[in-house]
């Protein structure tokens, strides 16, 4: 039996080969051991920089406006980070990103397709930058430069580039679908507002927050009015809309930070970070006052009104439970002097 002995080339050649795949190897079971996009991203970018010898890298997604915004950078400074917006076709990014290929350049000085490089930043002309895909199409970009060795990047970085960018691509679908499936799990699944068990899982947080920094806060507790009577006159299909209606009127009035939920059947609960209750309760009355003055009724008649209870941290309680029980006391106050109105310890 013979048996057949690479030549010296061959053996060099596969052992590259080999060290290639034990870096993929490796930079997959890093990747797939978490199911955070951010953290994936971060991961990805970190094992590429130190695999391909790169001082300077950044991650870009694609945004639904079809621009690419930096979402991760190395080596950048904070200044380019939160500025740096590219249209979809612009520059290096641009191109991979429309053409969903990837790219190395040489030599950006003599290359007459990209323009405007920042000579401070980048001390190497060459440039490599690869597709980031999630279910096959286009979600973003990851660009490396600047080699430590000052020498140009070369095919096998590209490939290798395009492989952990390749199978970074199913470690993405998994952490997405999980952070989607997280967010599901906090949502009311009629309304789309934060749910009961979220509504109390961000109330502890803000508290502590709040006690930690010594803040405010106030919580909003919101029943509508007669709702069993609404439902009897317009059946349960028409209850169920006028509860879509009243929380999009309170999504929309509510700020970025601000938590709307809904709390029960035909309550809703809203947390509002770094209000005071005086605040809170001037929000509340508007939100009282619009829906007082809306048109809900599918016979155009209007009606609809609701109850506001109002408490503050940690001047109404500083426990959740009991500032929960401060809110329901004064919403309890609010329907028994009238319904219609917004009540608080005030
Ligand atoms: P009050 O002014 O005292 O709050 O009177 P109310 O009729 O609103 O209060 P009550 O608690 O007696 O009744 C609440 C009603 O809300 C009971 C139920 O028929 C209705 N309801 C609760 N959840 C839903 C829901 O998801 N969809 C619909 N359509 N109705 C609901
Ligand atoms: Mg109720
Ligand atoms: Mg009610």
């Amino acid at each position: 039996m013979s048996v057949e002995i690479p030549k010296a080339g061959e053996l060099d050649r596969l052992r590259k080969r080999n060290d290639e795949l034990e870096v993929i190897f490796e930079t997959i079971r890093d990747l797939i051991s978490t199911l955070s996009v951010h953290e994936v991203m971060e991961r990805l970018l970190d094992r590429t920089l130190q695999h391909l010898n790169a001082e300077i890298g950044s991650i870009l997604v694609l945004d639904p406006d079809s621009t690419l915004r930096i979402m991760l950078a190395r080596g950048l400074p904070e200044t380019v980070v939160e500025e740096a917006r590219v249209k979809l076709g612009e520059g290096i990014s641009g191109f991979v990103a429309q053409n969903n290929t990837s790219l190395l350049v040489t030599d950006i000085e003599n290359d007459g397709r990209f323009q405007g490089r920042n000579r401070e930043r980048y001390y190497t002309s060459s440039f490599l930058s690869a597709p980031l895909r999630l279910h096959g199409s286009v979600r973003g970009v990851i660009n490396v430069n600047n080699k430590a060795t000052r020498e140009p990047f070369v095919d096998d970085d590209l490939e290798l580039l395009e492989a952990l960018a390749g199978h970074a691509a199913v470690a993405l679908a998994n952490a997405h679908r999980y952070e989607e499936a997280l967010a599901q799990g906090k949502r009311d699944s009629l309304t789309g507002l934060a749910n009961h068990g979220h509504f109390w899982s961000s109330l502890d947080l803000e508290i502590q927050r709040a006690q930690r920094y010594q803040r405010e806060f106030s919580v909003v507790l919101l029943d509508v009015d007669h709702f069993k009577r609404y439902n009897d006159r317009f059946g349960h299909v028409a209850g169920d809309q006028l509860l879509v209606s009243l929380s999009t009127l309170i999504s929309e009035r509510c700020r970025a930070t601000d938590l709307a939920a809904r709390y029960g059947g035909e309550e809703f609960a809203i947390l509002l970070p770094e209000t005071r209750l005086d605040g809170a309760v001037t929000f509340a009355e508007k939100i009282r006052a619009t829906i007082e003055h809306q048109s809900h009724d599918p016979s155009g008649e209007r009606g609809v009104t609701v109850s506001i209870g109002v408490a503050a941290y940690p001047t109404d309680g500083e426990a959740p439970a009991d500032l929960v029980k401060a809110a329901d006391a004064e919403l309890y106050r609010a329907k028994s002097e009238g319904r219609n109105c917004v009540r608080s310890t005030r």
